[in-house]
C-alpha cells in the first residue's frame, strides 16, 4: 500500500508529557495521524500519515445525523529492550471489519491495515511511553462523510487513526470497583448493534452510567434487553465470575462486544486447566452466589484495564460484597500473565504479540 508521509514541522509538533505517571487517559495525542478516504467505485484512496489536525466535515455529513461510525481501541507497548509490541492486532482489524459490515460501511484489508498502523507508529515511535504499565493508546475510527440527508448507507467515508500516550491503569494498585446493576436502562439488544464497536452504543450507555455515578458506583452492570435478568457486560468491559471451581462468562449472543481480552482470558484459563463455561448467568444466581460464597471472584476484562476486579455489586438497593472485597487470586494471575505477555516479559505461547 502506498502511504504518503508528511512529517510534522517543529511548529506542528505537540508537547510531550513531562511526567508519564501523571498522564490522564484520552487527553494527550501524538504528533501524527493516519487518514484515508473512501468513495464508491474508487475504494480507499489517498492514504497518508499527516500532522495531527482537524477534520473538515460538511454539516450534512451522514455520521453527524445517522451515526454511521465505528472505532477500535488497542495499544502499543514498549518493551525493556526498546522494541514495540502490539497485542493481537489482527483481532482488532477483524473486529473493525465485522463492525463495518454490520453498519454497511467499507472494510479494510487486514494486511494493509498492518502496513498502515506500522507506518503511523514508526512516525510517532517517540510517543510510546517508556515506563512499564504505560502505553500508546491507538484509536482507529471510520465515519460516514458523505453530505446527504436521508437514511441509507453513505457513499463516502473517512478512516483515520489517532494515538496518544496513556499512563498505567492501576497507578495506585489493583483496586476493586463497585458496580451498580441497571435494571431500567439496557446497553444493547440481540439483533441490534451491541456486538459492533459503533458510536451509538456508547451514547446509549451514558445515562445509566451517570445514574450509577450519582449513587456512588464506578460502573454499570448491564443486563439483557428483554428480561433484564441475564448479565451481559460491566461498563465497557466483558465480565467473568469464578463460581466454585469454574470460570464463567456470558456467551456472545449478539448484544455483547466480543472482547479480545475476553478471548485471551478464556484461552489462558483453559490452558492452565481451569474449567471454563460460556453460559447465561441470571442476576439472581449472581447475588445468591455472592451471598453463599459460591462466587469467589468477579472481574471485568478489556484493553484499558486488562483485568478490573469487582469488589461489590448493588442490585435493587442491596449491596453484595464479593468475598471480602479484596482482589481474587485468578484475577491477579490473569492480569500478571497478560500484562507480562504484552510487555514481552512472559513467554508468548499463543503467538499473540506482533
Ligand atoms: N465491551 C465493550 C462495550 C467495550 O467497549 C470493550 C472495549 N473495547 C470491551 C467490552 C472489551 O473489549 P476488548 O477486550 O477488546 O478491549
Amino acid at each position: 500500500m502506498d502511504i504518503r508521509i508528511e512529517t510534522a514541522s517543529s511548529a506542528q509538533r505537540r508537547t510531550k508529557p513531562a511526567d508519564e505517571s501523571k498522564l490522564v487517559f484520552g487527553n494527550t495525542f501524538s504528533d501524527h495521524m493516519f487518514r484515508m478516504d473512501y468513495r464508491d467505485q474508487q475504494g480507499w484512496t489517498e492514504a497518508k500519515v499527516v500532522p495531527f489536525q482537524n477534520i473538515s466535515l460538511d454539516p450534512a455529513a451522514m455520521v453527524l445525523h445517522y451515526g454511521q461510525g465505528i472505532f477500535e481501541g488497542m495499544k502499543a507497548y514498549r518493551r525493556r529492550d526498546g522494541k514495540i509490541n502490539l497485542f493481537r492486532p489482527r483481532q482488532n482489524f477483524e473486529r473493525m471489519n465485522r463492525s463495518a459490515q454490520r453498519l454497511c460501511m467499507p472494510t479494510i484489508d487486514v494486511d494493509e491495515h498492518f502496513d498502515i498502523l506500522e507506518t503511523l507508529l514508526r512516525a510517532d515511535h517517540e510517543w510510546i511511553p517508556q515506563s512499564r504499565g504505560s502505553s500508546l493508546y491507538i484509536r482507529p475510527t471510520m465515519i460516514a462523510s458523505e453530505a446527504h440527508i436521508g437514511v441509507r448507507p453513505a457513499k463516502e467515508y473517512i478512516y483515520y487513526i489517532i494515538t496518544g500516550p496513556v499512563g498505567a491503569y492501576y497507578a495506585e494498585g489493583f483496586n476493586p470497583v463497585s458496580i451498580y446493576v441497571s435494571d431500567e436502562f439496557v446497553r444493547a439488544v440481540r439483533g441490534g448493534v451491541g456486538e459492533a464497536k459503533t458510536m451509538g452504543n456508547y451514547a446509549a450507555s451514558l445515562l445509566a452510567a451517570e445514574v450509577a455515578k450519582k449513587k456512588g458506583f464506578t460502573q454499570v452492570l448491564w443486563l439483557d434487553g428483554v428480561e433484564r435478568r441475564y448479565i451481559e457486560e460491566v461498563g465497557t468491559m466483558n465480565i467473568f465470575f469464578r463460581i466454585e471451581d469454574t470460570l464463567v462468562t456470558p456467551p456472545l449472543t449478539g448484544s455483547i462486544l466480543p472482547g479480545i481480552t475476553r478471548d485471551t482470558v478464556l484461552t489462558l484459563a483453559k490452558h492452565w486447566g481451569v474449567k471454563v463455561e460460556e453460559r447465561m448467568i441470571d442476576i439472581q444466581e449472581c447475588v445468591a452466589g455472592i451471598e453463599t460464597g459460591k462466587i469467589t471472584e468477579v472481574f471485568g476484562s478489556g484493553t484499558a484495564a486488562v483485568i478490573s476486579p469487582v469488589g461489590s455489586i448493588c442490585y435493587k438497593d442491596k449491596t453484595y460484597t464479593v468475598r471480602d472485597g479484596s482482589v481474587g487470586e485468578l484475577a491477579r494471575r490473569l492480569n500478571d500473565e497478560i500484562v507480562g505477555i504484552q510487555y514481552g516479559e512472559k513467554e508468548d505461547v499463543f503467538g499473540w504479540v506482533h
